[in-house]
């Protein structure tokens, strides 16, 4: 998907259709001809899912650190800051409370465009204390979740938030809180290997990518060629891997569904 320049228009990758912008919001951003998913961040993730101006943003002071003082072509903190900058976002994801139909809920919305929705220490302190928060307020949890996986500037601290994420749902889960997870495109590496997958429901959207490795690494390191729409979401519904493939227009009223028939209170 490419935006124009004035942001009124929307031509899709896919089918090359230019679309105006109004049709492609009421088309809850996919194109209107072939019905490609055009990425979107957690701000419109919000808008799609969140009753209006039910959504209340918590955690926010959470920042990344830099414990290891990395440094690739500009220092991490510098990093940070020109991200910060171009995309209007303080981390990879954004974490708060709303209500999706009658249910108050936990929401926590990925965002891909803040380097690639890499998981490091305060993606993974906002998501636990998120988690937390549900639990002490008896609130479901539903997380979006758009990723490349860990975040490498953070190395082991990154790696460190997979077991502080699941161990903090083990928690959701025994106090009979249902979680709900939501896979975009695309949700993969360490995100995929932790809270991603652990939702009581896994729903993806549409021909997501999903997994854990990337298929080209794959298939170089087991020298066989992958089978067609590997690691796709169609692909994993077969296999059993998710339970559902919802489109974005539906995605809000299916977590009503199942709220409704996990979670009694209201
Ligand atoms: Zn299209």
């Amino acid at each position: 998907m490419k935006k124009s320049e004035d942001g009124l228009w929307y031509k899709c990758s896919a089918c090359g259709e230019i679309s105006y912008h109004k049709v492609v919001i009421e088309n809850y951003y996919t194109c209107p001809k072939c019905k490609s998913n055009f990425r979107i961040g957690s701000k419109e993730w919000i808008e799609i899912l969140a009753e209006p101006n039910t959504f209340e943003e918590h955690f926010s002071e959470i920042k990344s650190d830099d414990p290891l003082g990395f440094k690739d072509t500009v220092k991490y903190p510098k990093r940070l800051k020109e991200i910060e900058k171009k995309t209007s976002l303080s981390e990879a994801v954004k974490c708060g409370t709303c209500y999706i139909g009658p249910f108050k809920a936990g929401l926590g919305v990925m965002d891909f465009s803040f380097m690639g929705g890499s998981m490091g220490s305060a993606v993974g302190e906002r998501i636990t204390l998120l988690i937390e928060k549900c639990i002490r307020e008896g609130m479901p949890l539903i997380m979006v979740c758009a990723s490349g996986g860990a975040r490498m500037q953070e190395s082991i601290f990154s790696l460190m938030q997979m077991v502080k994420t699941s161990a903090s749902l083990k928690l959701l889960s025994d106090a009979r809180i249902p979680y709900i997870s939501v896979l975009t495109h695309p949700t993969t590496g360490g995100v995929s290997a932790s809270f991603a997958f652990l939702g009581d429901v896994i729903i993806a959207e549409p021909n997501a990518l999903i997994g854990f490795a990337g298929p080209r690494v794959i298939e170089q390191t087991i020298r066989q060629k992958l089978p067609d729409g590997f690691q796709r979401s169609e692909f994993l519904l077969e296999k059993g891997q998710i339970d559902m493939i919802v489109e974005r227009r539906n995605i809000k009223d299916t977590l009503v569904k199942i709220l409704k028939i996990l979670y009694k209170k209201t």
